[in-house]
């Protein structure tokens, strides 16, 4: 029997769920998106894969968030995404003292054992930053180079995806929906109806449910950063992501794109007024790190909203009590690494599949009240 299932949202976790819906040939299912857009964090992202450095104490997290890169870079490769949408070309993150340099290379070695996507951590000086960076004139410190660092562009990501199961069982319709009840969805005026619903709306998911006196646990984060152009001779292929200590992160895209970013705000709500001031930070910290960067280079300055939980933890499922319902969201600022783990565990969900949630997270009434 076909099943009809609706995904609200169309960021990285509404994206990939609609990718893995459309993969199994025995399961029939008629997938619809329904997608705003505004203020889309996936489409706002600066794109950078790598959390196996993090000094989260986060067990859980850290799990769903090393498995996530795995998955990211095993969708890429299955699917052939190109370099615009996913390059693995590492992540080089910088320690202003050597003391703190070497304890973040302690945790390297311990946590490449059972971390194979990671690779094999190296230290990196000044100069050899400066040989894969040439664009970089002053690197300040020594750093780690961690092979396994990849960047993604969150919005080419999803189109891919969406591409493919367009083919096969997707419909997407453009706007935004009130959800009725368990199985119902109020779009341009019209109900549709449907066996299950996947909650993939990321910071708007607290507003969607209030309808069903359902309340969750989340906040939204403003995030802000800038695309720069700059036309350098000097930038070269396969350019890896720059994360230096106390500095906003520098991400170069092909051959003349460079992204820096971003900011995070908790006390602006909902809020997408792109920031002038903020511009010129990220222009300053641009320019500690090359030089004669302007303002009148920012091609692009992009605002998202991220969605954050108390305890700073993505959570998903079925909403307790609701077996039509299921929620994938709090992603924080790790989302684009989460995301798409995020989305395959829903659908494996909603296909019955046996899973063990409790290794990812705390259970999901800790979110839901
Ligand atoms: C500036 C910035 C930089 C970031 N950088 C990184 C990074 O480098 N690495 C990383 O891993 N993560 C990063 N993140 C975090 C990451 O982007 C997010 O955690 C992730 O994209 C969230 O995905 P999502 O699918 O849950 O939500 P979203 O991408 O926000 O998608 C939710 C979608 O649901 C839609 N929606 C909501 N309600 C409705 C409704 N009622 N009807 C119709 N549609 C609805 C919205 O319009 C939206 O399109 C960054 C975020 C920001 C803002």
């Amino acid at each position: 029997m076909v099943q009809k299932i609706a995904i609200i949202g169309g960021g990285i976790v509404g994206s990939t769920a609609a990718y893995y819906l459309s993969q199994d040939e025995y399961a029939n299912f008629e997938v619809s998106m329904f997608d705003e857009g505004i203020g889309q964090a996936t489409k706002a992202a600066a794109g950078i894969i790598s959390p196996w450095l993090s000094k989260r104490r986060n067990k859980k997290w850290f799990r769903l968030a090393s498995d996530g890169a795995e998955l990211v870079a095993k969708i890429a490769q299955e699917t052939k995404m190109n370099d615009d949408a996913y390059a693995n070309n590492g992540t080089i993150i910088t320690r202003k003292n050597k003391e703190s340099l070497d304890e973040l290379y302690k945790i390297a070695l311990e946590r490449e054992k059972s971390n194979p996507q990671m690779g094999s951590v190296q230290y990196i000086s000044k100069d050899e930053i400066k040989n894969l960076i040439p664009i970089i004139k002053n690197s300040p410190y020594d750093g780690l180079f961690v092979p396994g660092g990849s960047r993604i562009d969150g919005n080419l990501y999803c189109q891919h995806l969406l591409n493919i199961a367009m083919k096969r069982n997707l419909s997407i319709y453009k706007g935004k929906v009130k959800l009725i009840n368990d199985n119902q969805i109020l779009y341009k005026g019209k109900i549709f109806t449907f066996d299950k619903i996947i909650l993939a709306t990321g910071a708007w998911s607290k507003e969607i449910l209030a309808n069903l006196k359902i309340n969750l646990n989340l906040r939204p984060q403003k995030g802000q950063l800038i695309e720069l152009r700059i036309a350098n001779n000097e930038f070269i292929n396969k350019m890896p992501v720059m994360m230096p200590e106390s500095e906003y992160d520098f991400i170069p895209v092909g051959r003349e794109k460079l992204i820096i970013g971003a900011t995070h705000d908790n006390d602006q709500g909902f809020d997408l007024k792109h920031e002038k001031s903020v511009d010129i930070a990220l222009v300053k910290t641009a320019n500690n790190l090359i030089n004669n960067v302007k303002a009148n280079d920012i091609i692009l300055s992009k605002v998202g909203t991220r969605a954050y939980t108390d305890d700073f933890s993505p959570f998903l499922g079925m909403i307790p009590g609701h077996p039509s319902l299921f929620i994938g969201t709090g992603l924080g600022s790790s989302g684009l690494t989460t995301g798409p783990i995020v989305s395959k565990l829903i659908v494996d969900l909603i296909k019955n599949k046996k899973i063990d949630l409790n290794q990812y997270q705390k259970p999901i009434s800790t979110y839901i009240n």
